[in-house]
């Protein structure tokens, strides 16, 4: 096992001396190896992390490209001033594109990036300006020798250190997110449209970046390198090297480049033919591959070779600043006759019922009884049919959930809605969100080291409470389902929280793990945090909660103090009546 750094001071060294071992074909090869890294580390970012699909990178590759091109011959500007040109139009090409697309879900997106990309094809096959077919020649040269060759590198392995930094910080875990987790980003403040967006905005000026250099290492810009095959071929990269990771860019420009070089001088001699049967093979290769590692090669090279990497704590960062809390007794949480229906369902009818700051309400009711879509209208994960929500009198139903959350919202999940392969820290961490505000630039820069040190002495401070220090650094999904709600709770306190919303927090715990689940909570109290807890298991609530509203079929069935509820005849029958 060799440490990261020490893996990335040897590739540096290779790279940097690589021409002057290497015969020039060779370095030609690395040449291409740094073109497409960029390309698909932008594609690591957007499809392997975010989850976003886009066939149509090298869409960007190609306006930057030609747009330096054009400017460069016809009118004679510098290509320093064109690279700003061009990514300038990448910017906003993409931020259009983006606008449109990017709310498109499921099969429409990755299509639509076909679509475009089949489009800006056709487009630079068919205007004169572009040289239409046979392109745009005699592209000024940018440096000679092997100068070109550092300037490639030199802007992939800066991208490859930034994107690593980008996703080690606050916005980094936010667009780890994105993928699966966007309602829990959302609850924890995240906006994730906007940041949808921002990484698109990367990927399309990493893939600019990439044409520009393309185009005056090559010197000759034309229409057949930046085709939808083309665009495939990134993917490919990013998804065999390992889309979410960033090494796994190198990793995949390399195989593909090599692979493609070595087949195109193997395949046709060996079977006596011409004609592109390297791609077929190719095709075949690729499956094997993603059958043996479907994550792609750099998580299984990371494993076999890279000792893993721990986030360190500072214990002495500052502490965070906390907000001012509403008193114990004020009027905090006011539902009145809030409604939700699903088709014919009314899973909530004209459910009324208030909390005070510094009370634990139980809110319970047997499974089906409209808990969790309650729970849901709160923090405005499901938009309501009708009523109102106050919060600290402020009406808060219609609002987004990230906006709920900057309210000093934060909530559990009943389904634990934990990033599994993030850290146990860094999970919690991710509810701190908002307490933070540094962004993506800064991150890159890693400008914000000092705002993240007290992130993540926050986020060790919030685990040792609920008593998973031992934890700190497993990944969430590897801990057992008691645990992981423990987790979720945990990433609920780092949001500094004025109400707590639990869903079911119990569920799934044996009884040791309950009573130090409602020690925590009674220690929460003493503390004046105010709670709101959906459960089911009523023996679990009885000891521990001030007041209870008990929900049945979507109404309220009753509301009181727990001991009046218990000997509720009404109740006993709709709610204990198999129990007891
Ligand atoms: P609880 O949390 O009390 O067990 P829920 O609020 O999850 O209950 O569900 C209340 C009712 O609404 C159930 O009948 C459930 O099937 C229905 N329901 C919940 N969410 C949805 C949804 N997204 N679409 C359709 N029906 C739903
Ligand atoms: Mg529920």
């Amino acid at each position: 096992m060799i440490p990261a750094r020490a893996a990335l001071a040897a590739f540096v060294a290779f790279i940097a001396t690589a021409p002057l071992f290497l015969p020039e074909f060779q370095v030609a090869l690395l040449d291409y190896i740094g073109l497409a890294t960029l390309i698909s580390l932008g594609l690591v970012l957007l499809t392997g992390v975010a989850g976003v699909m886009s066939f149509g990178q090298q869409v960007f590759a190609g306006i930057a490209a030609y747009t330096s091109a054009v400017l460069t011959t016809r009118y004679g500007v510098s290509p320093w001033l064109t690279l700003l040109i061009g990514l300038a139009i990448v910017a906003a090409v993409s931020l259009f594109l983006g606008a449109i697309t990017l709310r498109l879900s499921g099969h429409y997106l990755p299509i639509s990036t076909i679509a475009w990309g089949i489009a800006i094809y056709f487009m630079f096959g068919n205007l004169e300006i572009f040289g239409k077919y046979t392109g745009v020649p005699d592209v000024p040269a940018l440096a000679s020798g092997h100068a070109m060759y550092y300037l490639i590198w030199a802007a992939a392995l800066a991208l490859l250190v930034a994107s690593s930094n980008l996703l080690d910080s606050r916005s980094g875990r936010a667009i780890r997110a994105l993928r699966f987790r966007a309602v829990m980003a959302e609850s924890f403040g995240v906006d994730t449209a906007r940041l949808k967006a921002v990484v698109f905005l990367y990927a399309a000026l990493f893939a600019g970046l990439s044409g520009w250099l393309y185009a005056h290492y090559l010197r000759f810009v034309s229409p057949s390198a930046f085709n939808v095959n083309a665009g495939i071929e990134y993917l490919f990269m990013a998804v065999i090297g390992g889309a979410s990771h960033v090494w796994g860019a190198v990793i995949g420009a390399s195989i593909l480049t090599l692979l493609k070089e070595w087949l195109k001088g193997l395949v046709p001699s060996g079977i006596g033919a011409s004609g592109n049967y390297e791609i077929v093979v190719f095709g075949v290769l690729m499956m094997l591959l993603l059958h043996r590692a479907s994550a792609g090669l750099a998580p299984v090279l990371a494993r076999w070779a890279i000792a893993p990497h721990r986030r360190a704590i500072a214990p002495q960062a500052a502490p965070l600043p906390r907000r001012a809390h509403p008193a114990a007794g004020v009027a905090l949480l006011e539902v009145r006759k809030a409604s939700k229906r699903f088709g014919g369902l009314v899973a909530v009818r004209e459910l009324s019922f208030g909390m005070r700051a510094g009370e634990i309400l139980g809110l319970i009711g047997p499974n089906g009884a409209g808990k969790s879509t309650m729970f849901n209208l709160i923090t405005g994960v499901l938009p309501s049919d009708g009523g109102e929500i106050l919060f600290l009198g402020e009406r808060i139903d219609g609002l987004a959930p990230s906006q709920i959350a900057r309210r000093a919202i934060a909530r559990t999940f009943q389904h634990v809605n934990l990033i599994g392969a993030m850290s146990v820290l860094e999970n919690v961490a991710l509810g701190a969100h908002l307490r933070g505000r540094h962004g993506t630039l800064r991150a890159m820069l890693r400008a914000e080291r000092a705002e993240e040190a007290r992130l993540l002495a926050e986020a060790a401070r919030q685990v040792e409470r609920v008593a998973l220090g031992a934890h700190l650094h497993d990944a969430a999904g590897s801990l057992p389902l008691g645990q992981q709600r423990l987790v979720e709770i945990a990433r609920a306190l780092s949001a500094d929280p004025a109400l707590l919303l639990l869903d079911e927090p119990a569920a799934g715990l044996r009884y040791a793990e309950k009573q130090v689940l409602a020690a925590l909570l009674r220690r929460l109290r003493a503390e004046g945090m105010s709670i709101l807890l959906v459960e089911h298991d009523m023996d679990f609530v009885m000891g521990l909660v001030d007041r209870l509203v008990v929900m049945d079929f979507g109404e309220k069935l009753a509301e009181g103090l727990p001991q009046a509820i218990q000997s509720d005849p009404g109740v006993v029958e709709a709610y204990l009546g198999g129990v007891a």
